[in-house]
């Protein structure tokens, strides 16, 4: 018998214990069943955990139970990304310390501690809210394990020429003092001033517009379209930079446009992607202006030592005093920024390592027809970003926390030398290499950069299936079932495991792709903990609310759709999870004397309701095939509080209650249907709310059924099957129900009341049905006497 009222404080935690205790979701390794394998994203640690983490994690371990239920053995780890800049900063902010002030074994050593502390409380919620994870599958992205799978692939794109170095102008963020890849930028629109400065040519002046006179030390052409007649005869000839005064050359190219600005352009080096582009193209020579730090080189005059925003006031002044200076105009701009500091980046040569993307686009273009993408108007983001890229991917970071390239460079002939697979993982700073390089020398200087973290986490699929090690299960496993994430990563994470898992292993990463959507604190505000507009921490609100209120309201989103979070939506969940338990409640109560026999005849009411179940568990196994987790649960919903709840327990309820009115067989009858519809409910529902589900299993069915857990049984009754003849016959009788429910509410009866007569018109070939249902019916709408007419329109009539 189940209590009377629910207490899921008490029971959430119990039932998290159990499964862990008795390993209900760990992966068989020995099994034949089939695998459904789960590439789950490792949560960066970078601070607090929000809704909008329960929101999209709650929707894959969702799918993870789903699987399970269809006799999947499922493989769901977890991991943690828990290097990288974001990190990096969290421990700075909560240490109060600079990374660059301290020794770097310092500095990782108090990474690696903030980690683990954050990665406890990140485990300890995952927990809290039921996550079917196997946590003996769990993986760092800095733990050794890791750190060797990630050098042992980048050693074999190095070796076969896939990553390179190379010096040239990159991606730089002047704030975090490292290069970044062109899929952490972000576009931010600012208020700048677009300056008309005069440049002179043979004594004629030439007006020049542009955003970045702070540059004009580092100009080093102008640039004309070719059509345009209006300079045709400048083409060709020099001009004198303006303050500076040395000569540069006019030249000409298509890419300038002619209603922007003058028409005449300059290129520094370097102020846009653009301005590289011709640097590239055209073999201009490199002006520098811009440190590292953000500050204009010591060596150019006026502004030295300067940063940008000053300079080019400085700047500006002095054309001014000049007359150099013909207007400023202000206009809104767009500057690319970098997504993890959101400061503008700037452009600045130096020496990288890069993985080749761009020869290859149209294989990664092939992959994304090959993937099933769930919503599928999500690929056209990734074809977009692949067929936008401009840059090889930068993997190389200068920075602390994060995985060391495993190479040195030669002293003397400058040669990388890299490390041997068995010396893997290995940190360079602290190793040397075993042998002399080819030229002879011993002398090594360690490359001190690490890894972008995409870098390590675009191996999930492979970290998670071994890869390179004797367990190696990414033969059998890979592709993967299932990758789920964000829309917003898929530029980044989605992307770079497609091109990393095709050249590891020649294989794609995963089968299907599912992207979720995020939860809006205000329509189009992502809630984030930097924002500060996330109400309740995640913590809260399951003491205050339960997992299972949270899950439920998590799982009633669209696929791939952003939603609102407000705390009010929570009522519909716990609305819900009283109705369960009621219903329960009462269902185990008519089930006190029944002991799982089968009755020699099922009555056509009782065959309806479990014929219905039957059915909708083949609709909502076809929505979950497709990730409509939110369209599942409507459909389940709709089944339980309508068909099961309003109609089927009041048909039954008399017959239950009554034997000595209904028989005992009949009694039987209803018993088998609700224990096993029941049954079925709780199945359905264990996905969404597997704590409460436990709970009712473990109060009463564990004792006829085999499994020890709910969460080890499967929906076995799915059908997509309809069989039309008694779930039409139950439509009428709900039908019937309800007019007459409906008539009693229009006259402000009691639905006790009498009525003296019910005309019910249904099809004949129901007649047979419908005689075997009529104490049924006559007890649910207290009608004294019932007449039965044939027509194939059917309807009632109350006198
Ligand atoms: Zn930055
Ligand atoms: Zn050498």
């Amino acid at each position: 018998m189940l209590s009377k009222k629910y207490n899921p404080i008490e029971s959430e935690k119990k039932w998290q214990d159990y499964w862990q205790e008795n390993n209900i979701y760990k992966y068989d390794f020995e099994s034949s069943k089939e695998t459904y394998s789960i590439d789950t994203p490792p949560p960066t640690i970078s601070g607090s955990l929000h809704i909008g983490h329960i929101f999209s994690y709650t929707q894959a371990e969702i799918i993870a139970r789903f699987q399970r239920m269809q006799g999947e053995n499922v493989f769901y780890p977890f991991g943690f990304d828990d290097n990288g800049l974001p990190t990096e900063r969290l421990v700075e902010k909560e240490e109060n310390i600079r990374a660059a002030n301290l020794p770097r074994s310092q500095f990782i050593e108090k990474c690696l501690k903030t980690t683990k502390k954050y990665e406890e409380e990140f485990k300890n919620l995952w927990l809290s809210m039921g996550f079917s994870v196997d946590w003996t599958l769990q993986y760092e992205t800095i733990n050794p394990r890791v750190r060797k799978i990630s050098q042992k692939a980048f050693l074999d794109m190095a070796r076969s020429g896939k990553a390179y170095i190379k010096e040239s102008p990159v991606l730089w963020c002047t704030t975090c003092q490292t290069s970044i890849a062109q899929a952490e930028l972000e576009s931010t629109d600012i208020e700048t001033t677009f300056n008309y400065i005069t440049f002179l040519t043979g004594g004629e002046e030439l007006t020049v517009a542009t955003t970045r006179p702070e540059l004009l030390y580092g100009c080093v052409c102008l640039f004309i379209n070719p059509e345009d007649k209006r300079y045709a005869k400048y083409i060709g000839k020099t001009a004198l930079v303006p303050l500076y005064n040395y000569e540069i050359p006019i030249l000409s190219d298509e890419k300038v446009s002619l209603d922007k600005g003058t028409g005449v352009v300059m290129c520094a080096t370097f102020g846009d992607t653009t301005d590289v582009e011709w640097y590239e193209k055209h073999k201009l020579p490199y002006r520098k202006v811009i440190e590292a730090d953000g500050r204009i080189g010591e060596d150019v005059p006026f502004i030295g030592g300067m940063k940008v925003i000053s300079a080019r006031e400085r700047i500006i002044e002095l054309l001014k005093e000049n007359n150099l200076l013909i207007k400023s105009e202000v206009m809104a701009h767009t500057v690319s920024t970098h997504e993890r500091c959101g400061k503008p980046i700037e452009i600045i040569p130096s020496k990288q390592w890069y993985i080749d993307i761009l020869s290859e686009k149209e294989r990664y273009l092939k992959a994304a027809d090959e993937i099933n993408w769930y919503p599928s108007s999500m690929k056209n983001r990734y074809i977009t970003w692949v067929e936008n890229l401009k840059w090889d991917w930068c993997i190389s970071r200068q920075r602390y926390f994060g995985i060391p390239f495993p190479l040195w460079y030669c002293s003397k002939c400058g040669k990388p030398v890299f490390a041997k697979d068995e010396e893997l993982p290995i940190n360079p700073m602290e190793a040397k290499p075993k042998s002399a390089c080819s030229c002879g020398s011993i002398d090594f200087i360690p490359e001190t950069a690490v890894f972008d973290t995409w870098a390590t986490s675009s191996l999930t699929p492979l970290i998670n299936l071994k890869w390179n090690t004797d367990k190696d299960l990414t033969s059998k496993l890979l592709p993967m079932g299932l990758r789920t994430q964000a829309h917003e990563i898929i530029r980044t994470w989605t992307f770079y495991t497609i091109v990393r898992s095709l050249f590891h292993t020649g294989k794609l990463p995963w089968k299907d792709i599912m992207i979720c959507g995020f939860v809006m604190a205000k329509k189009g505000e992502k809630i984030s903990k930097s924002k500060n507009n996330a109400s309740s921490s995640p913590k809260e609100l399951i003491v205050n609310h339960s997992a299972d209120v949270m899950r439920y309201w998590a799982a009633g989103a669209r696929l791939g759709t952003d939603t609102m979070f407000s705390e009010d939506d929570l009522k519909i969940s716990k609305r819900f999870i009283t109705k369960l338990w009621n219903a329960a409640k009462f269902c185990i109560m008519q089930l006190q004397d029944y002991d799982k026999t089968r009755p020699g005849v099922l009555l056509p009411i009782d065959k309806w309701i479990i014929e219905r179940i039957k059915f909708l568990e083949g609709t909502a196994a076809e929505y979950l095939n497709q990730y409509e987790i939110g369209l599942a649960k409507h459909e389940i919903d709709e089944f339980f509080w309508n068909d099961f709840c309003d109609d089927y327990l009041e048909i039954v309820k008399d017959r239950l209650y009554k034997p000595e009115i209904h028989g005992e067989k009949e009694k039987l009858s209803g018993q088998y249907a609700l224990y096993n519809v029941l049954l079925e409910i709780l199945k359905l529902y264990a996905i969404y709310v597997p704590h409460i589900t436990e709970e009712i299993y473990q109060s009463y069915y564990k004792d006829f059924e085999k499994p020890i857990s709910i969460h080890k049984m499967e929906w076995n009754m799915k059908s997509d099957i309809k069989n039309e003849t008694i779930l039409s016959f139950g439509e009428n009788i709900k039908m019937i129900i309800s007019e007459v429910r409906k008539y009693k509410s229009e006259r402000n009866l009691s639905l006790k009341d009498k009525i003296s007569k019910l005309i019910i018109r249904i099809p004949e070939n129901q007649s047979a049905n419908l005689l075997k249902t009529l104490k049924d019916i006559k007890a649910c709408t207290w009608a004294e006497e019932i007449e039965i007419n044939y027509s194939d329109n059917s309807s009632i009539e109350i006198i």
